[in-house]
């Protein structure tokens, strides 16, 4: 090869050579590929096409230069996206010939910086195979060593702290390398070659276990043997891992288990728990094939699975995941996840958030000591920093896809690659299950999941995430995107920042965005957005909506009947007083008399004052919930008074399901503007259902049935008054697997196109997405608006965000 390029030079020195003799490219890729051993991959894809030339990091993507034969160039071009290294995500590969010309040897050569970098920041990565081994090899230098790590796995998002993605600029800058890391971080025939993380015991991070008074009981290999132990005994251990701190007991331990949750106060979501391996998993979770990828994916989700019905010894204690069908269940994803199992006489471990009930969780020593007091008997630290922290994704598949519930460890910052170009636009996201989301030309980064906006500490992570977003990505936004609701904590943080221009955009206009966002449709479709509570353009709260979406507007074609929400958001937490204003707005009238029966979950004096509020429309919002209508249901069949975290009594719901055809027929008032759901005929069916003695799994398929119905039908009108045959469908109701699945397919088999989301979560999660892509739209729109009337050069935004996605 090396002679023919010879030849080539020989005959044309400095011209493009022709046939096939000898060619020069300059090649750029673009995509995750930095701090993945994207280098050393191509320094060995040249020598192995015996291709000279060099290789650089660019802020913008990875550039080469290479000469050789032309066969040799065209087979090394196809072998960059066809074979690139795992964690590599190659998002465009770009060539220019340039006139031919030997090179001497293939070298890498040093980065260099450019005005617009867009490259892109790899989540954080599990545990590789190669690591794993060494991990156990008694023989290895990082034998039992918590911190292992190369370029193909370990933290990456939550350790950064600027860009370009240089260990000084990363909480890895305090540990100088010791020389036999050097010599391997230096090596790019090493799998370590520039891995920025890169530890050994000699230099890298230590771990350490302290009491709950601050004692250090032991440091290294001795505290993790020890966390096992007392882990073993019953302790309640937090564990700081890559994202934040954990807690962790055993899972089989009963008593444990309800100490944890004893001490978490109000705290009954379900806990995740982690197995060594999926053998061990596979014992306790029903597993298919695309759940099973997803567990072992570099992600290392909480999946959640169905559990087996046949007692497994140990069983996981009750209190893990109290009535619940589904347990989330994920894989060890760090060095010292496989050491709290190796060797331990415990195979399965809760590991949750490590965070007071509705605090982010806590990611640092000193936070840990003093808000998981009292909660944790022991704290095994580390001294590496974490400085983005990053909950535990989830997620479950529905339909043979993958469909987040959290979105967060192993997929921040990962864009959602949009259809085409938008211009650079913040969407600051909802109040609960708060995401924010920046674009940048074709792509849209969605933040981790922040959580519910209620307290300073989560605004704090709210402010913290979008500045570091903006700083790491490189974002100037030109517009910020909030929601309608004048109270919420970040729409009054929008508004005050007087720097940018601002939109607020309605609740579930962005939930249908955010699935044309992800889904690549360009509008109109039908949206249906069955939800918990968004603020509405008329006041009112609403819940339940058939949308028809555009890209910048929408046009409310229909809703549930609205029921009002006795005391507003208490009425959220305590589905009872919904249950009683459903049957108020039944029989205003008689409701005393005619449902005296049902009106004993709560004293007398409770039930009147909630009549009386009813009555004269004292602190009543009105609401066309969806959401609202299962937390009727629920308190109606007895399953659920009062919730302890949002979506609860739905939940629970889903989960009593036993299998039957039956259904609740739903009505509908079709007017010239308003399709209008009536779902009181549903609540009556299931009132019916309740004093007859009816099962209560069968009471909740026929609640489920009858609304999957009514939504068809309405779903149908919609789309016949409308002649659109696409369909997008998003809000918290779709976490629901039995509504979504169903629906889903009767909607298929009406005709009309089905979608909905595969990327991002369903529930409030997709705000940002759906505000951001609004907002981006927005600006195309007004800025090619005057151009229609007759001029001819495009505007000047248009064209950067243009040049962006080039
Ligand atoms: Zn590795
Ligand atoms: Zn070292």
């Amino acid at each position: 090869m090396k002679s023919s390029a010879e030849e080539a030079r020989i005959v044309r020195p400095s011209r493009p050579p022709v046939g096939e003799t000898g060619r020069r490219v300059l090649v750029k890729v673009q995509g995750i590929v930095q701090g993945v051993g994207f280098r050393p991959f191509i320094y060995q894809l040249a020598r192995r096409c015996r291709l000279n030339g060099w290789v650089r990091n660019q802020s913008d993507g990875v550039e080469i230069e290479v000469a050789g034969s032309a066969e040799s160039v065209r087979g090394f071009i196809v072998s960059i996206s066809s074979e690139p290294p795992p964690l590599a995500r190659i998002v465009k590969v770009e060539t220019t010939d340039l006139p031919y010309q030997d090179l001497e040897e293939f070298r890498i050569i040093g980065s260099r910086a450019l005005e617009s970098r867009s490259t892109l920041i790899s989540p954080d990565v599990c545990t590789c195979r190669d690591c794993l081994n060494e991990l156990l090899d008694s023989r290895d230098r990082r034998f039992r060593y918590p911190f292992i790590n190369c370029t193909n796995c370990g933290p990456r998002y939550t350790i950064i702290k600027d860009i370009p993605y240089d260990r000084d600029k990363t909480t890895m800058a305090q540990f100088k390398m010791c020389p036999e890391c050097r010599l391997e971080y230096d090596n790019p025939l090493d799998r370590r070659f520039h891995a920025q993380p890169n530890a050994c015991p000699k230099c890298g991070p230590q771990v350490w276990l302290e009491d709950a008074r601050g004692n250090v009981i032991a440091r290294g290999d001795e505290a993790v043997v020890k966390t096992v132990a007392l882990l073993h005994s019953g302790s309640v251990i937090s564990i700081k891992g890559l994202g934040g701190f954990h807690l962790a007991v055993r899972a089989t331990d009963q008593a444990a288990v309800s100490r944890l949750r004893g001490r978490k106060i109000r705290e009954e979501k379900p806990f995740a728990v982690m197995f060594p391996e999926l053998e061990e998993l596979r014992r306790y979770c029903c597993l298919n094939d695309r759940e099973e990828e997803l567990l072992n994916s570099p992600a290392r989700p909480i999946v959640l699975l169905v559990r087996r019905r046949d007692r497994v010894d140990p069983p996981i204690a009750e209190s893990v995941a109290p009535k619940n069908r589904y347990l989330g269940a994920f894989l060890p994803y760090t060095p010292l996840h496989y050491l709290l199992f190796e060797n331990a006489p415990y195979r399965a471990l809760v590991m949750t958030s490590g965070n007071q009930s509705d605090e982010p969780i806590v990611m640092e020593n000193e936070d840990a000591r003093v808000r998981l007091n009292g909660i944790a008997d022991y704290f095994l630290f580390h001294d590496r920093d974490i400085y983005m922290r990053c909950d535990d994704s989830v997620t479950r598949v529905l339909g043979g896809y993958p469909r987040p519930m959290r979105r967060a460890r192993g997929y921040a910052p990962s864009p959602i690659f949009l259809r085409d170009p938008v211009p650079p636009v913040l969407g600051a996201g909802a109040e609960l299950k708060n995401t924010v989301c920046l674009t940048r030309g074709k792509e849209a980064f969605l933040s981790q999941h922040i959580g519910d906006l209620e307290n300073l500490e989560t605004l704090r992570s709210f402010e913290h995430s979008i500045a570091h977003l903006e700083r790491i990505l490189e974002i100037e936004p030109q517009l910020v995107v909030h929601d309608m609701h004048p109270d919420y904590l970040n729409t009054q943080w929008a508004l005050k920042r007087h720097d940018l221009p601002r939109l607020a955009v309605q609740h579930h206009h962005a939930h249908i965005a955010a699935v044309m966002a992800e889904r690549g449709l360009d509008g109109p479709v039908v949206g249906l957005a069955l939800d918990g509570t968004g603020y509405g353009t008329d006041g009112t709260i609403w819940g339940g909506e058939i949308l028809r979406v555009d890209n910048i507007g929408f046009q409310r074609l229909g809703h549930f009947r609205q029921v009002a929400l006795p005391g507003g958001a208490k009425a959220i937490k305590e589905p009872w007083r919904t249950a009683v204003s459903y049957l108020w707005s039944i029989d205003a009238e008689n409701v005393e008399r005619r449902y005296a029966d049902l009106l004993t979950v709560r004293p007398d004096r409770d039930i009147r004052i909630i009549l009386q509020m009813l009555s004269r429309a004292l602190n009543c919002p009105l609401t066309s919930s969806c959401g609202r209508l299962f937390d009727a249901a629920a308190a109606l069949c007895g399953i659920r008074q009062s919730v302890n975290y949002e979506g609860q009594a739905a939940i629970e719901l889903e989960q009593a399901i036993e299998p039957d055809d039956g259904l609740y027929q739903g009505g509908l008032e079709t007017g010239p503007d308003c399709i209008l759901i009536d779902q009181f005929p549903i609540i009556e069916a299931l009132v019916d259902d309740v004093r007859q003695g009816v099962r209560v799994g069968r009471i909740a398929a026929r609640f489920h049935n009858g609304l999957i119905k009514v939504l068809c039908e309405a779903a149908a009108i919609a789309a016949g008054r409308t002649g659109l045959t696409r369909i997008a469908l998003s809000g918290g109701v779709f976490q629901n697997a039995y509504i979504s699945d169903r629906l889903e397919r009767d909607l298929s088999r009406m005709g009309l196109e089905v979608y909905s989301h595969m990327e991002v979560p369903a529930n409030d999660a997709c705000i940002s997405l759906g505000q951001a892509w609004i907002g981006a739209q927005k600006i195309l729109v007004e800025s090619v608006g005057p151009k229609m009337q007759g001029e001819t050069g495009g505007p000047a935004q248009l064209n950067i965000s243009q040049r962006n996605a080039s």
